[in-house]
């Protein structure tokens, strides 16, 4: 697993739009999972964007392992990351291209076997027509919970050091929000896992939790630390 930290990071999209983030530090150690939690705006998706180079900070470092995500090969850097945005993208092919994009072919059964390592049997299972590639369903034809479902296999199937989820539970019922924690929670010794979240559940069974208000971090601790502070 990944560690990852901002030391005083300002960042301002391009163009006149306002200051972001107003130089945020913040240490996230190898494994676990953390929770960023704060209201709209605040900042919490930037995060993950200058984690994954999409922009550049006017000041302060991000640090993947202790190295500047700025000098790292590109091509690292984004192979260490597994990224879900919120409404992750889904092509028109069936699940199991959607779940190899960007893999060398993987014959059905090694295909299989790597969903049944990644633990991913309940998220990708029930998804109609799943893996097979005759009858295969297409993507593009999913429901907004099966497609949140296929971004986060996709991710997870590459076996990422570190896992950025922005909301991917927001569309999902019960069952399904249960199967995702349960392989989160199977995943955190080898994968560091940040999550945006805003469902209490999701938020609840982080290792730490990251309050953002106003493009500034206001609290980090347990979610028992922050219950007691006010
Ligand atoms: P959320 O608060 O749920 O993260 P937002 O409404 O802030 O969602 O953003 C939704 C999408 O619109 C994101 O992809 C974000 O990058 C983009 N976005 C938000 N604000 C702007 C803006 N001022 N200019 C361009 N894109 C924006
Ligand atoms: P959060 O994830 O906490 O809702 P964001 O990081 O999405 O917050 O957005 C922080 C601020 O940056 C918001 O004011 C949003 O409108 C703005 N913003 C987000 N994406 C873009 C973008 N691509 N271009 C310009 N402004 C953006």
């Amino acid at each position: 697993p990944a560690s990852l930290s901002f030391h005083d990071v300002v960042f301002r999209y391009p163009g006149d739009g306002p200051v972001v983030h107003h130089g945020i530090s913040f240490e996230i150690p190898a494994a676990g999972m953390t929770a960023f939690v704060g209201p709209s705006g605040a900042g919490k998706s930037t995060v993950f964007s200058l984690i994954e180079r999409f922009y550049e900070p006017q000041s302060g470092t991000v640090l993947l392992d202790g190295r500047d995500v700025h000098e790292l090969d590109l091509g690292e850097l984004r192979a260490a990351i597994g990224y879900v945005e919120q409404d992750a993208p889904v092509l028109a092919g069936t699940i199991r291209d959607n779940l190899c994009i960007g893999m060398p072919y993987v014959e059905e059964d090694e295909l299989r076997r790597v969903v049944d390592q990644a633990r991913l049997g309940e998220l990708v299972a029930r998804l109609p027509h799943g893996l097979d590639t005759e009858v295969g369903h297409r993507g593009t034809k999913l429901s907004g919970g099966e497609r949140q479902r296929v971004a986060v296999a996709r991710a997870l199937l590459r076996r990422p050091r570190l896992l950025l989820l922005d909301e991917v539970t927001s569309q999902l019922d019960a069952r399904n929000e249960n199967a995702l924690r349960e392989v989160i929670t199977g995943i955190t010794a080898e994968t560091t896992v940040v999550v945006v979240a805003h469902r209490l559940s999701t938020v609840s069974m982080a290792d730490r939790i990251v309050v953002m208000d106003g493009g500034r971090i206001r609290a980090v601790g347990t979610h028992e630390e922050l219950l007691s502070e006010d």
